[in-house]
């Protein structure tokens, strides 16, 4: 395969809200790296963060990144097209997405089996939002076959949910989920798929409720117009929700996700507040026998398998949950659509 000098890129070149669509180099392949031509790419919070340049992005991409400038994006699908020297894990032509966080493989967590959550974990050397991108060999994954590339760049997040969810048991119980952008709705998938019988949503965004009815919530609340807490307990006897998940990184709407669980409940917190939160520690946790899971990123590499049967066999389904995709010279538009609440999951394409 012929691969150019230059690519196009989406690239975060200042410490303020905004991003550029630049030509850059085509990252040089050194031993153990991939590099992939991009197909599809996906949106997560994190870019939005990273575009607005938030208190959130100020606090954590220089120590999450080697600072700007930097490519944009991390959830990806691609074709490998060079392969550096010792690698064994892929080889040109394969298609994959990839894990984003690179665990050490050295510290105490890793060797325990907990690499998600590596004492000395990295991030990519740069991101994905290009048109090549380059990743070391450990994080790609093949993607089944039969799944196409606009759903393998939904492989990582959705992994996420599958994370959260192997936590916890859902079967015949009530489960609520609280925000309901992309992971929250693929929390709903997984509620369902593990036998959750009452589903409630919650979410100020009317579209992302919509998504949320249509990914098989049960009951679509929106903390504006209602009490959300008041709803749960009404429509469970009194009790409030067996398992609950906290997408929403909002600090009111965490305090309200600790009220509407149920005693002896499950919270999984997955959202990431920019402001300290404040809790009843005495009822919200204590009184309440309350167990509490926060999850980082997704359990690597279990979730990845979890994820490749559950959506290489069919038994979940997500594609309908991609409910925009704009190619890479149109990513202002892309992102401040998602910034305002109405999209589902949006795909950057390159073009
Ligand atoms: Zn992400
Ligand atoms: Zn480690």
């Amino acid at each position: 395969m012929n691969i150019p000098k230059m690519m196009k890129a989406i690239v975060k070149t200042k410490e303020e809200r905004g991003a550029e669509y630049l030509e850059v180099l085509v990252p040089e392949v050194g031993p153990g790296e991939v590099l992939v031509k991009i197909k599809s790419c996906a949106v997560c919070g994190t870019d939005i963060h990273m575009y607005q340049w938030n208190a959130w992005a100020a606090a954590n991409v220089k120590k999450a990144y080697s600072g700007l400038p930097r490519i944009m994006g991390h959830e990806f699908s691609g074709e490998v097209v060079k392969v550096g020297e010792g690698v064994k894990k892929v080889k040109v032509g394969d298609r994959i997405a990839a894990e984003t966080h690179v665990p050490c493989g050295e510290c105490y967590l890793c060797r325990t089996g907990k690499q998600f959550n590596c004492q000395n974990v990295k991030r990519f050397k740069n991101g994905v939002y290009a048109e090549y991108a380059l990743i070391p060999e450990f994080c790609a994954e093949k993607i089944p076959d039969n799944i196409g590339y606009d759903v393998a760049a939904l492989f990582e997040p959705f992994s996420v949910a599958v994370h959260g969810a192997s936590y916890v048991r859902m079967v015949g119980d009530s489960v609520a989920v609280i925000g309901v952008g992309p992971i929250g709705l693929f929390s709903i998938k997984m509620a369902k798929t593990m036998g959750a019988t009452t589903i409630f949503a919650s979410d100020i965004s009317e579209y992302h409720l919509s998504l949320a009815e249509k990914a098989g919530a049960n009951y679509l609340l929106n903390p504006k117009e209602m009490d959300v807490v008041k709803e749960v307990r009404d429509a469970t006897d009194g009790l409030g929700a067996g398992v609950v998940f906290e997408t929403s990184g909002n600090v009111k709407a965490i305090k309200q996700a600790f009220e509407l669980l149920r005693k002896s409940g499950s919270m999984v917190m997955i959202g990431l507040p920019s402001e300290p939160l404040v809790l009843d520690a005495s009822s919200d946790i204590v009184w309440k026998g309350a167990t509490i899971y926060g999850v980082h990123g997704r359990d690597i590499f279990t979730s990845w398998e979890i994820s490749k049967n559950l959506l290489g066999s069919g038994k979940v389904e997500i594609e309908s949950l991609i409910t925009h995709r704009f190619k890479f010279n149109q990513f202002k538009k892309a992102l401040e659509l998602a910034e305002a609440g109405k999209t589902g999951k949006v795909l950057l394409l390159p073009e």
